[in-house]
């Protein structure tokens, strides 16, 4: 007896899988195919395995910390692609991450907003920016509270160099599923209001950057327009310390 044939699969042929899956799951909840961007969740992960995935044209990746972006960003200079910041941002870091990111997602207070305009404005640059929302109320999550995001977006949308383009929120760590959801639902109502309320500059703040590996199927349902991926596709992390 023969054992059927296996193929390899690495990160980019999951990836193909994935994308197969995201644009279904869009299909499904009344959206067209490819209207769901897939974001690389790359911390930990080493250039040569980004380059893979970035040379098969998945080209948006995501990092969390700012030192992790500068050591990775001349071996994957001569790739094009989008970086976001998707951790924490430090005043410190303001200058570092201008030079190598193109959208910063994490965005939960004014006075940092306004060191970002400013530094854009000596750099002559704009830089596109979400606001970071925990809607889990969960403590050890960043993020402003949902009652504390109109006045972010007033501050925001006045700063000149600062484009808001959406909403971001890391899920809650449940198993209850419909708990999960619910804080998904929650984040497209706030966008929805936002983008509704004839604010000036917040007509282009239509992305939702929410749902990872374990749950992007339920994130996709309640409208996410950017998914970030990183065990699903790379294998689990080390433990971080
Ligand atoms: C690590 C990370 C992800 C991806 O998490 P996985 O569960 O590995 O898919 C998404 N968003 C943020 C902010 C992260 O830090």
């Amino acid at each position: 007896m023969s054992t059927p044939p296996t193929t390899p699969t690495g990160p980019v042929e999951r990836l193909r899988t994935l994308r197969d899956q995201v644009d279904a799951a869009a299909v499904a909840s009344g959206r067209t195919a490819g209207d769901v961007q897939i974001l690389l969740a790359t911390k930990t992960i080493a250039p040569p395995v980004i380059r893979a995935a970035l040379a098969a044209g998945f080209d948006l990746i995501g990092e969390n910390r700012v030192q992790e972006v500068v050591a990775k960003a001349d071996d994957l200079a001569d790739l094009p692609h989008r970086t976001h910041l998707i951790g924490h941002l430090q005043s410190n870091k303001v200058n570092a991450v201008l030079d190598h990111v193109d959208c910063v997602q994490t965005i939960d207070s004014a006075g940092l907003a306004g060191r970002l305009d400013r530094r854009c404005e000596t750099l002559g640059r704009t830089l596109d920016v979400m606001i970071q929302v925990n809607v889990s109320g969960e403590d050890s999550k960043s993020g402003v509270a949902p009652h504390e995001v109109d006045d972010l977006v007033d501050a925001v949308v006045a700063l000149e160099r600062l484009r808001l383009v959406g909403f971001m929120t890391i899920g809650l760590r449940s198993d209850d599923r419909s708990a999960v959801r619910a804080g998904y639902a929650d984040l497209a109502a706030i966008r929805d209001r936002v983008v509704g309320s004839r604010t000036p500059g917040a007509a282009d703040a239509g992305h939702l950057s929410m749902g990872m590996s374990g749950d992007w199927a339920d994130a996709v349902a309640e409208g996410a327009t950017m998914i970030r991926v990183g065990s699903a596709v790379f294998g689990a992390r080390p433990p971080v310390a």
